[in-house]
């Protein structure tokens, strides 16, 4: 059988390594941080710097295919693995994610909706961008930043200084604020065969920047639901991408403006596991191994929960509630913004809005 290589052994990559297990699929993860959550489910496990060539090389070498639910693999380390065996998705749909500048101008050059910005480096350059862009606007790190972490609110120009001071980033982007009805997200797939298959949008809510809820189906109407999917057939179909996107979006009015996209697996896709006839994970698997995608058919009307820190203390509450899907990535311990499992609650048979 194929063997499926994984950079990364976080939550996403013990969730596509149970998924592989159920079709019949070894994995190989390789993570540089000590007993991965993903490391108790996969087959194998390479604890080592992406900077250890030798590690790479056998990885590389034991494996398939590579994915990755780790986005901020180091180049050369990737340029190392792509001598030997395919990486999905491709390194441009990688590139292209990996900084908010390239991605919002490779978003724009086809012809999608961002958020107005600019780049800054300078105090010099943010009143610039502030002249172009407005007020109220966020002031981001182009590159690592996640769950709301490395960026700033600037309402007014006496906040704008201290905003850079707390970049503390060479390069930064300043985003026009969007004053959205609701934030979207779309998770897709594209295959070998270059079919699309879309799960239903799902409407999310974020609390101190990160993912608290997703709801499916998302309050939208069927004129915007159908946008949502073509856009993220267009992204998809623009870089030549094979495996799971999430699309994140924000619904202004019947207006769609992308936010930005992960080329991987994402927490607002946690519900497929309870709400649709596949989930995210094997869709991913399926598409990179070079398997049939499934038709992603929603079965049910869902509402999944992250648990953070210590609201892994509901646990046992949680465990005996009726129609409440508990998936935990077994993390011994539960720091302050943790992701440490998520519940879906199934709220009855699917319904359209
Ligand atoms: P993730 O963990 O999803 O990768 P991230 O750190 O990359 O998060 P963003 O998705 O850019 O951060 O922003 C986090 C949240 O902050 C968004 O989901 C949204 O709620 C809010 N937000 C970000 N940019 C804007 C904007 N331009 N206008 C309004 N709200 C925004
Ligand atoms: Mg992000
Ligand atoms: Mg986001």
């Amino acid at each position: 059988g194929q063997t499926i290589g994984i950079l990364g052994g976080g939550q996403l990559g013990r969730m596509l390594a149970m998924a592989a297990a159920r079709l019949g699929l070894k994995v190989h993860i390789f993570e540089p941080a000590a007993n991965p959550p993903a490391g108790e489910v996969a087959h194998k496990t390479t604890t080592a710097p992406y900077e250890d060539e030798t590690a790479l090389t056998s990885f590389a070498d034991s494996v398939d295919v590579v994915t990755y639910e780790f986005e901020n693999v180091p180049a050369a380390a990737l340029d190392l693995i792509e001598a030997r065996v395919p990486i999905r998705p491709n390194r441009i749909s990688l590139a292209t994610s990996q900084d908010r500048l390239t991605e919002k101008t490779f978003l724009r050059d086809i012809g999608l909706e961002t958020a107005p910005f600019a780049t800054v480096i300078t105090e010099a350059e943010l009143a610039q961008a502030l002249a172009s862009v407005g007020m109220p606007s966020i002031l981001k790190t182009r590159r690592l930043g996640y769950d709301g972490k490395g960026q700033a609110r600037i309402n007014d120009r006496h906040g704008a200084p201290a905003a850079l001071a707390a970049m503390n980033a060479a390069d930064a982007i300043l985003e026009g604020f969007v004053a959205f009805d609701r934030e979207i997200s779309v998770i897709a797939a594209r295959g070998l065969d270059d079919t699309i298959a879309c799960f239903e949008p799902g409407e999310n809510v974020h609390t101190d920047g990160i993912l608290d809820t997703t709801t499916v189906p998302a309050d939208i109407s069927t004129a915007t639901r159908e946008r949502a999917f073509g856009i993220a057939g267009t992204i998809l179909t623009a870089l030549d991408y094979i495996g799971v996107i999430g699309v994140e979006m924000f619904v202004s009015g019947d207006k769609i403006i992308i936010n930005e996209f992960a080329p991987r697996v994402h927490n607002s896709g946690h519900w497929t596991e309870a709400g649709a006839v596949i989930d995210q994970f094997e869709q991913h698997i399926r598409a990179v191994a070079g398997w049939p995608l499934v038709d992603p058919v929603r079965h049910s009307d869902v509402i999944m929960t992250n648990l953070i820190g210590d609201d892994i203390e509901q646990v046992h509450a949680i465990a005996a509630e009726t129609g409440a899907r508990l998936h935990l990535y077994g993390k011994a311990e539960a720091r302050p913004g943790r992701k440490m499992g998520h519940v879906t609650r199934v709220l009855g048979p699917a319904t359209d809005r």
